[in-house]
C-alpha cells in the first residue's frame, strides 16, 4: 500500500476537466517571462483545491500539508516560444506578441510546457481530493521563463528558499517524442549544460571596391565560423557529446559596402563542466586568433546569455522514483531515457535548497509516430494518454516519498 491506488481512483473523473485546462492553455500561450495569465489560472485551481499559494519571481508555489512526513517539491514550467503554430489541430494558437526585438511573433506551447501544467495541476489536485491516502508536504511548483533560463533564477533571486519549506527531494518531468503513455529515467547526466554567446568581430568599413582600405568582417566572420567546426571533431576525447553552433551571422547592409562589424550567435551544449570550459576557452582563442590574423582593429568582444546549467539526475533518488514508476506502470511503460541534447534550468531550484533531483521524459506521440521535435511549428502531443501518464507519473513520483509504505 503506497496510497497510489487510492489518489489515482479519481483520475478518470477529471479526465474531461484535464482537457479543458490543457486546451485553454494550448490557446492562451505566453512568452517566457510573460506568463501573467497562466499564473493566475495556476493561482486560481490551486486555491480552489485548497493550497496554501505563493506568488515568487513570476511563479507561483502551492503548499499542501498533510501531517508529519517528508517533503517533495514537482516542478512544471509555463512558458511558451515564439513559433507560429501549423499543427492544423482544431485548438491551435493564434496568438501573436511582440518580441523583445518589436517583432511581431507567433506564440505557441510548442514545447509542451502546457502538458507540464496541466500534469502537475492533475496531480496536485488528485493529491488534494484524498489527502488520507498520504503524509507530508507537497509543493506544487509552476515556474516561469525556463526557455529563457531566466525563470527559475527569478524565483531563487525572489528569495524561493526562505519563503517555502524546505524539500527532501525536488522532481520534474518534460514531454518528449517518445511513445504516449511511457516514461524514461535516468541516472545521471540527462540534459546538457547550454550557453548561447554573442560574438561582435570589429572590422574597418571601406567601399566595397575598395576592400584594401578596409577591414572586411564577413571574411573574418566565415573563417571563424569554419575553425569552430575543429573544437567537437578536433580538439574534445571522441565519444564526448557535444554542440558548438553558429544560429546566427549578421553583418553588413548593401552589396558594395564592406561593413564595419559582424555578430555572430553561438549556441553550445556539453555534458560536464569541463567539457563546458574547455568549448569557451576554444571558441575564444579561435576567436580572437582569426581576428589577430585579419588584422581587425579591435578586440572582438563576447557576451554570453541564456546559460542553462547542467541536469544530473541524482542515482538514489532516481532509483527510488523509477523502482515506483516500475511497480505503477510496468516494465513495458518504464525506459531507460537516453541523454538529450537540451537543456533546462529546472536544477536551479533543487541547488538552491541543496537537495537531491530526479528528471524524467514523458510520452507525448503514438506508437510508430515520427515526432517533429520540440520547439517545432508542428509539435503535437497527443492529448490522452499523455495527460492522464503525466499526472499519474507525478503521483507515483510524489509518493514514492510521501506514500504511506514510504
Ligand atoms: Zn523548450
Ligand atoms: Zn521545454
Amino acid at each position: 500500500m503506497t496510497g497510489v491506488f487510492e489518489v489515482l481512483e479519481g483520475l478518470p473523473a477529471i479526465r474531461a476537466w484535464q482537457e479543458e485546462v490543457y486546451v485553454d492553455l494550448h490557446q492562451h500561450p505566453e512568452l517566457s517571462s510573460h506568463e501573467t495569465r497562466t499564473a493566475d489560472v495556476v493561482a486560481g485551481h490551486l486555491t480552489e483545491f485548497g493550497y496554501q499559494v505563493h506568488r515568487i519571481g513570476g511563479g507561483v508555489v502551492g503548499v499542501l500539508t498533510q501531517g508529519e512526513g517528508p517533503c517533495v517539491l514537482f516542478r512544471a514550467d509555463m512558458d511558451a516560444l515564439p513559433v507560429t503554430e501549423q499543427t492544423g489541430l482544431p485548438y491551435a494558437s493564434t496568438v501573436t506578441a511582440t518580441d523583445g526585438e518589436g517583432n511581431t511573433v507567433g506564440v505557441m506551447h510548442a514545447c509542451g510546457h502546457d502538458v507540464h501544467v496541466t500534469s502537475l495541476l492533475s496531480a496536485a489536485r488528485l493529491l488534494a481530493e484524498s489527502r488520507d491516502s498520504w503524509a507530508g508536504t507537497f509543493l506544487a511548483l509552476f515556474q516561469p521563463a525556463e526557455e529563457t533560463a531566466a525563470g527559475a533564477r527569478a524565483m531563487v533571486d525572489d528569495e524561493l528558499v526562505a519563503r517555502l519549506p524546505r524539500p527532501d527531494v525536488a522532481l520534474a518531468q518534460h514531454v518528449l517524442g517518445s511513445v504516449a503513455g511511457t516514461v524514461d529515467t535516468r541516472s545521471g547526466p540527462v540534459l546538457s549544460c547550454a550557453d548561447s554567446i554573442r560574438i561582435t568581430v570589429h572590422g574597418a568599413g571601406s567601399h566595397g571596391a575598395m576592400p584594401n582600405l578596409g577591414v572586411d568582417p564577413v571574411v573574418v566572420a566565415a573563417a571563424i565560423v569554419m575553425r569552430l567546426q575543429g573544437i567537437v571533431s578536433r580538439e574534445l576525447p571522441p565519444g564526448e557529446r557535444a554542440v558548438v553552433t553558429v544560429g546566427a551571422i549578421r553583418a553588413g547592409t548593401k552589396s558594395n559596402i564592406i561593413s564595419d562589424r559582424a555578430e555572430l550567435l553561438l549556441n553550445t551544449r556539453a555534458y560536464s563542466e569541463e567539457i563546458r570550459l574547455q568549448i569557451r576557452a576554444a571558441i575564444e582563442r579561435i576567436v580572437r586568433g582569426e581576428c589577430v590574423t585579419s588584422g581587425c582593429p579591435s578586440e572582438p568582444e563576447f557576451e554570453y546569455y541564456d546559460q542553462f546549467p547542467l541536469t544530473i539526475n541524482d542515482a538514489v533518488t532516481t532509483e527510488r522514483v523509477d523502482a515506483a514508476l516500475r511497480r505503477h506502470f510496468g516494465e513495458d511503460r518504464v525506459g531507460e531515457m537516453a541523454p538529450v541534447p537540451a537543456s533546462e534550468d529546472f536544477s536551479r531550484i533543487p541547488d538552491a535548497f541543496g537537495v537531491p533531483y530526479t528528471f524524467w521524459g514523458l510520452g507525448g506521440y503514438p506508437e510508430g509516430v515520427t515526432a517533429p521535435g520540440n520547439h517545432s511549428p508542428f509539435f503535437a502531443p497527443v492529448q490522452q494518454p499523455t495527460l492522464a501518464t503525466g499526472a499519474e507519473a507525478i503521483v507515483v513520483g510524489v509518493l514514492a516519498y510521501l506514500g504511506q509504505e514510504a
